[in-house]
């Protein structure tokens, strides 16, 4: 089958969060399978991108109101990705520092589903599947389905997997006109409270809508962000699926930028090298429990409770752990964590910034991993954490629900109820708790290890989708 997977984001070109990850791996594993696969992406003006040798497959021209942006679609030449990576280049639009975060977003990404529309419809053979990722590509199937001049792509099937819908790339109408040129008793499909809205959009116009977990599913049907009631009409044609994660590149087995390898049944000798080397850096106590947090640092995530957490800890607590945070996001957050290591550095410490490897060091040298989420469609930390031998401490939502059992009722990790300081202070103590007593740490530990958090499963779920879409 051959399979188109269009998004903003792949590991290792783009990455701001899970996303990336995602793709990638799936889009490795569809390969992998037998499947002959695609993953297109913006060219953005990244070292791994520009390093690269590329071959020409497509020049065009993007009309958007009164402007027009000159495209060139490449492909890169021997690529060790796992997949064959095609990247569209809008010099004016991508050709920047960051992959989002600007003013002329919606500009940016209606021009690359556009130039990707023109290509693929260009095309002598065409793909079997095309599979959008979140809102910036959410807005192609509508497009491909209604614009006059897609006519060779008309009835191609989509597949729009929505991995957070919280964002939702929403336009006034005076953008209308940025759209191609379709049947005007359309327009209906567009609208979603006085706006254009790409999610909307994508919801009712893509063949099938999955999640990336069956419980962010059944949550979204009732508080979506505004788009409950659609989600809702929609449910006959949607799916959660769980992600998987790629568990070669995250294997403590393996892992070139961890400071000792290490598997299940030597983790022991293995986690301890690994902690002595991060309490170093961070200047902690190796022999207190570690707990780390990785992640954008968004109220999403209880970043923000992160501060309230921090500020909270008596004086009699201080002394029991030390907690690690790796993340950048907004901006008044990231203030507010780099400000409180004045007065508690003793316990706390942060990276504020983007750092993969240092990624890797966490989850390889810490006890404990904590995700405070008010809600996480999926969350691959906490499987890296499983994996690493390290065990979540996480709030029970979505795909945290999915993946995470309480050590209470014989499962693998700690879990709270509410994204409230008090719950998290609690699953702290049980954390320090657990900590003392290595017998049950070490077992937890051994079976997170051994937990099977790959591919295989979802694979198959989506198979079965395309399949019955391609009929
Ligand atoms: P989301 O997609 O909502 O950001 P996920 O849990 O699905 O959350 O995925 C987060 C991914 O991003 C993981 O690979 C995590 O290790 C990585 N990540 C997040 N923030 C950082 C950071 N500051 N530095 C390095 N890796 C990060």
């Amino acid at each position: 089958m051959k399979i188109i997977h269009l998004t903003a984001e792949c590991y290792p070109v783009a990455k701001v969060g899970g996303l990336g990850d995602v793709v990638d791996s799936l889009a490795k594993t569809q390969q992998q399978k037998g499947e002959d696969v695609q993953v297109v992406l913006p060219y953005y003006s990244t070292p791994f991108t520009s390093e690269n040798e590329f071959v020409i497959l497509y020049h065009g021209q993007v009309q958007l109101g009164q402007f027009n942006f000159p495209f060139t679609v490449c492909k890169e030449r021997d690529n060790s990705l796992g997949f064959e990576l095609i990247l569209i280049s809008i010099p004016d639009l991508f050709d920047r520092d960051a992959i989002y975060g600007y003013e002329d977003d919606i500009e940016r990404f209606m021009s690359f589903q556009k130039a990707f529309l023109q290509w693929i419809n260009s095309l002598d053979t065409q793909p079997d599947i095309i599979h959008c990722h979140d809102h910036h590509t959410a807005l192609v199937p509508f497009m491909m389905y209604n614009g006059i001049e897609f006519n060779k792509i008309r009835d191609l099937p989509t597949v729009l997997t929505i991995h957070n819908a919280l964002y939702q790339g929403q336009f006034g109408f005076d953008k209308l006109h940025y759209f191609p040129t379709y049947d005007l008793s359309k327009t209906n499909l567009l609208e979603w409270g006085g706006r254009i809205n790409s999610i909307a959009v994508g919801l009712r116009s893509a063949r099938v809508i999955t999640t990336v977990s069956p419980t962010y599913l059944n949550e979204i049907n009732e508080h979506g962000y505004g788009l409950e009631h659609l989600f809702r009409e929609v449910r006959y044609k949607s799916k959660g699926i769980l992600n998987g994660i790629d568990d070669v590149l995250w294997n403590p087995a393996t892992d070139p930028v961890i400071a000792a390898t290490y598997n299940y049944e030597n983790f022991d000798i293995g986690k301890s090298i690994n902690k002595e080397k991060l309490c170093e850096m961070y200047n902690f106590d190796v022999n207190k429990p570690l707990i780390s947090f990785i992640g954008r640092l968004f109220e999403e995530k209880g970043a923000d409770l992160l501060c309230d957490f921090i500020k909270k800890i008596q004086q009699e607590n201080a002394d029991k752990f030390n907690i690690l945070i790796l993340g950048t996001g907004n901006k008044a957050i990231e203030q507010e964590l780099m400000a409180l290591l004045i007065d508690y550095q003793r316990f706390y410490k942060c990276f504020i910034g983007f750092n993969e490897n240092l990624a890797h060091q966490i989850y390889a040298g810490s006890d404990f991993l904590l995700m405070p989420s008010r809600t996480e469609s999926c969350g691959l930390n906490q499987m890296y954490a499983y994996r690493y031998g390290s065990i979540p401490i996480v709030r029970r939502t979505g795909g945290l629900k999915d993946t995470v059992t309480d050590s209470m009722e014989n499962g693998l990790g700690i879990c709270f109820e509410k994204a409230e300081v008090e719950d998290i202070e609690v699953a702290i103590e049980r954390a320090i708790l657990l900590f003392e007593n290595k017998i049950q740490l070490h077992t937890i530990r051994k079976a997170g290890m051994q937990l099977d958090h790959s591919w295989n499963k979802a694979y198959q779920e989506y198979l079965k989708i395309y399949n019955l879409i391609t009929k």
